[in-house]
């Protein structure tokens, strides 16, 4: 009889194995080598430095020192040398911090399996694998090498990645090859690289590494994809318009500067070195920066960013569907109430008293209904009870064997297992599942079934998850295909608790304030949902959408339906997609938690798709954006946070960065053309990069949240980096800036102070009043004096480095000569300070007039 053969697979104790010691893996973990297919080699020190070289940058910097060196200006020419490799330097090592938290990120996202060692499952990294290994697969796991099929039950595997073939695969294995699966052919072998989609299975690794199948067609499996975003397109675009400006301006500088002067030489330096000054080329260098950091930072909360898309996208999410249970709740289950029997027990109540016999049954049946060595918390649970309480009866069968399982399905949320007596002849059955589906097993007659639900509802609305049980018998011979041609018997109902997550309630309300919308989606009972939608405070508990509305609404119903609905009960993971379908539909930007093979589609669709790492399938993981590593909702919203807050940062970062360029360009500039002396030459074009760049890159990056991220609508979705509102204080910034720049030149050169005394002036101007711009760029909403209090280590590094950098050029007389540099007087000091900061900090002021009228600078009209 083929029902007979070993099929109660995954269940270890049974199958007798015991697989590898520790000891005999590593043996053959040296012998063979790691289980790896040989990587795109990251980038190593040498290819990044050459990456560098290329830089228009560099070629500028070398450029003016060759220039420098036919003037005869010998020690110009190497100080910029001497900038050259600090620029570098910077560079490098900001290049490294990126590398090394992409490599921390892929090291968390590598994949792992579930073997079987020294007699234990034990989850250890994909690459540890070594031929002998025994691996468990389950539905929804990635096959990790190539194995022999020891058991399996029901066992589908796509194999698209290797045969192209998009239909799964059906499996058998080897020593269970019935005559049937032998005629068909079924191979009895999975390989790496592919997908199971049904079922599950024991195998023994035969090849690993490049010697799989996949090693061998080459075939190298996909990381997460470094994808362009949308900031990305927008901001190169930008660069590729202020690049083409510059080079004409550069142009005519050049050309105006070698006629009006007659020097074509110094015309060449000062064309370059506007270009230097203008050129964006730290634009989209912010922005991969920010992209690079901000992924590590939500890694930090533990949250995985698998698509880099995402990490824009968080700020901008308006509905957040949430799984109830695992990511509200621990999903560690308890037995809290026991109905049978016409009677209520309550075991927290009563946890010292023996559970009196009424309720001996209801629990043996539960067991039997379960895996023996239950890795499902509700059947962990049930086991519990029977421990804590039935050890010394006769309800426990450890004798008996599995004969069949009948899984839970879609249409029948209830599984049913079928055993083997010692003496065989009768084969005793337990079901157990939702109560509607287990009265339905029942054929109950109608008074009956109401009591039931009656007590289904009492049971639920303290917010318990609720499970029906019930018992059959069958002669030994061929099983039915259905469950439903049992002749079942009702035994009882259990209430499992579940404990909410304790940061959930606060979390959701800081959703709730930062006008995200939080979907609750469950599959147990509406009046279970409603308990627990009561107690996380989510609003319009009482509506609630179950799956069996959904199916019966059209799209446009439903679309109409989801504008408020925050509870869904009774929903199967396929009916996920039209939800977030319709919510997409209804203009919403929606962040989606699952953790199944048949949460995948969903989980693409939606815009943040966020898949559990604890519970989570490796294809729900490869579908989804974001990996909640701990399954926490509170995580989700510290990510949420967290993108606001790097869109934010980069914000400013780009504010400072396109403000301050306003006064390098026009201060390069305008001298030029009304044949005044240069302010800027090379070394104080260079010099202030030495300020720019950290302080974007750095300084900026690391801004703490700010107040109030969460307590405003999220960001629109189609708002742009550079928006109008964006741009114009931004603008504002900057020509304040150079208008101040243009007084103190002017004023000095009037004075006839001559051109060192104007420049000294102009320059200290710049760099005092480019702080400025940092300091109040820090936030857009709060002052800088509520801000100064907010830790950021890398800013004072920036603003005490800068102030020791332009007082060693000032006063260090060597320096001085080279930058062209006259002594300064203490009234000096005292203007340069007066104006630089005037033209930095009057944003200040405008940042205080909107916050009295309750606006916020830069910003963009919410949601309609
Ligand atoms: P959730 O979305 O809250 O995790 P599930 O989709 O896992 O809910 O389960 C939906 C319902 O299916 C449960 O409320 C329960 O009635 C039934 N169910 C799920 N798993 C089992 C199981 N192992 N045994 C019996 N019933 C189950
Ligand atoms: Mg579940």
């Amino acid at each position: 009889m083929s029902q007979s053969l070993p099929n109660q697979l995954a269940d270890i104790s049974l199958y007798g194995v015991s697989g590898l010691t520790s000891e005999d893996a590593g043996k053959r973990l040296r012998e063979f080598g790691a289980n790896e297919l040989p990587r795109t080699e990251s980038r190593r020190l040498g290819r990044i430095v050459l990456e560098i070289i290329r830089e228009p940058m560099v070629f500028l910097l070398l450029g003016c020192g060759v220039i420098y060196f036919i003037l005869g200006d010998r020690q110009e020419a190497i100080m910029l040398l001497g900038f050259l490799g600090i620029i570098l330097g910077i560079t490098i090592y900001q290049e490294r911090k990126t590398e090394r938290a992409l490599e921390a990120l892929r090291d968390l996202s590598s994949p792992r399996a579930l073997v079987i060692r020294d007699g234990k499952k034990q989850r250890i990294a994909g690459m540890e694998l070594v031929p002998g290994d025994l691996l468990i697969l389950n539905e929804g796991d990635r096959v990790a090498a190539d194995a022999g099929l020891l058991t399996c039950q029901n066992l589908s595997v796509d194999e698209s990645l290797l045969t192209g073939e998009s239909v799964p695969v059906i499996k058998a294995a080897k020593h269970t090859q019935t005559d049937q699966a032998t005629k068909e052919g079924l191979s009895s072998m999975v390989y790496a690289g592919t997908t199971v989609v049904r079922g599950s299975a024991i195998a023994e690794i035969v090849h690993t590494g490049s010697l799989t199948e996949l090693g061998k067609i080459g075939k190298v499996l996909q990381m997460a994809v470094p994808e362009q975003t949308k900031l990305q397109l927008e901001t190169r675009d930008l660069v590729k318009r202020i690049a083409i400006g510059a080079a004409i301006l550069c142009l005519l500088v050049f050309v105006s500067y070698s006629i009006s002067r007659q020097d074509w030489l110094g015309g060449m330096l000062t064309g370059l070195t506007l270009a230097m000054a203008i050129l964006p080329n730290e634009l989209p260098a912010v922005l991969t920066i920010f992209l690079a950091a901000g992924a590590w930072r939500i890694s930090q909360k533990r949250v995985l960013t698998r698509r880099t898309p995402a990490i824009e996208a968080l700020g901008t999410a308006t509905v957040l569907c949430v799984d109830k249970t695992g990511t509200l709740t621990f999903n560690r289950m308890a037995v809290r109430k026991i109905f049978a029997q016409g009677q209520i027990h309550d075991l927290f109540e009563n946890p010292d008293q023996k559970l009196p016999e009424a309720f001996h049954e209801i629990v043996e049946y539960g067991i039997l209904a379960g895996d023996r060595d239950p890795f499902d918390p509700m059947e962990r649970a049930f086991k519990q009870v029977g421990e804590d309480h039935l050890g010394q009866t006769e309800h426990l069968h450890p004798e008996w064997t599995l004969l069949k399982q009948y899984p839970l399905s879609p249409e029948l949320l209830a599984l049913s297992h079928v055993w083997t007596t010692v003496d065989g002849a009768m084969h005793p059955i337990a079901a157990k599942g939702a109560p509607e589906a287990v009265i339905e097993l029942c054929h109950l007659k109608p008074e009956e079934s109401a009591e039931i639900s009656a007590q289904v509802k009492v049971l639920a609305a303290a917010g318990l998850r609720v499970l029906g049980v019930a018992k059959s018998r069958f002669p030994d011979g061929p099983l039915p295909e259905k469950q439903h041609d049992f002749d079942f018997e009702f035994v009882g109902l259990v209430g499992l608790e579940d404990r909410l997550r304790p940061e959930v309630p606060e979390a959701i309300k800081e959703c709730h304030s930062a006008g995200i919308r939080v979907i609750m989606i469950t599959g147990d009972h509406p009046e279970t949902a409603r308990s627990i939608a009561r107690q996380i405070n989510l609003p319009n508990a009482d509506d609630i959408l179950t799956g069996t509305e959904l199916n019966k609404l059209s799209d446009t119903q439903l679309q109409e339906r989801v504008r408020s609905i925050q509870v869904c009960a009774r929903m199967v993971p396929e009916q996920k997609l039209r939800l977030i379908t319709a919510l997409k539909a209804s203009g919403e930007i929606v962040a989606m938690t699952g953790d199944g093979v048949n949460d995948a589609p969903a989980l693409k669709s939606a815009h943040i798709g966020i898949a559990m790492g604890q519970r989570g399938t490796d294809v729900a993981r490869e579908s989804a954006s974001l990996v909640l590593l701990d399954d926490d909702f509170g995580s989700i919203v510290e990510a949420i946070k967290m993108g606001r807050r790097i869109f934010e940062n980069l914000q400013h970062a780009m504010a400072y960065l396109l403000a301050v360029h306003i006064p390098i360009t026009g201060i390069s500039i305008i001298p030029v053309f009304f044949n005044l002396p240069l302010v800027l030459l090379p070394m104080h074009i260079a010099f202030l990069h030495l300020i720019i760049e950290p302080a974007c890159s750095i300084a900026f990056e690391a801004e703490p949240t700010g107040q109030g991220v969460m307590q405003r609508p999220p960001r629109r979705s189609d708002e742009r980096l550079f928006s109008k509102s964006f741009l114009i204080p931004t603008l504002w910034q900057g020509l304040t800036v150079l208008i101040v720049l243009l007084l103190v030149f002017g004023i000095s050169l009037s004075r006839n102070q001559g051109e060192m005394e104007a420049r000294t002036l102009t320059f200290a101007t710049l760099i005092v009043a480019s702080l400025g711009l940092i300091v109040s760029n820090r936030s857009w909403t709060e002052s800088t004096l509520s801000r100064g209090r907010a830790t950021n280590k890398a800013f004072w590094w920036v603003l005490g480095g800068t102030v020791v950098m332009l007082a060693a050029v000032l006063y260090l007389p060597s320096l001085r000569n080279l930058f062209r540099f006259s002594q300064m007087h203490p009234v000096d000091v005292a203007l340069i300070l007066g104006a630089g900061l005037a033209s930095g900090l009057w944003f200040e002021a405008m940042k205080a007039l909107r916050r009295a009228r309750g606006q916020r600078l830069g910003e963009v009209k919410a949601h309609p």
